[in-house]
């Protein structure tokens, strides 16, 4: 598997960090709700009423990774990224 992250949606965020488990996260102020997203995987993103993402907390399964990296990079906004899931310990994401 060849997963690789955004670790944060901030400017200097780090690009490319290889890591085993993540989830979906969203900035929902960029976001602007056009629903790109939940069509690329209605997996774990559905809309609500209003057309915005609600985005599962879940942990992305293993078969789906490359589905949720195509809904982070599609994404007009960069509202999306994967994150790191930490598992208690110091995992790094
Ligand atoms: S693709 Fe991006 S901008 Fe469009 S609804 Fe999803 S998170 Fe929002």
């Amino acid at each position: 598997m060849h997963l690789y992250v955004r670790v944060a949606p901030s400017a200097d965020s780090t690009w490319n960090v290889p890591v085993s488990r993540v989830r979906i996260r969203i900035d929902r102020i960029a976001c602007d709700g056009r629903g790109l997203c939940a069509e690329i995987l209605p997996e774990l993103i559905t809309l609500d009423d209003w057309g915005f993402p609600i985005v599962s907390e879940a942990v992305v399964p293993e078969e789906i990774v490359d589905v949720a990296e195509d809904a982070v990079e599609v994404c007009p906004k960069l509202a999306l990224w994967l994150e790191a899931v930490t598992t208690g310990g110091k995992e790094k994401g």
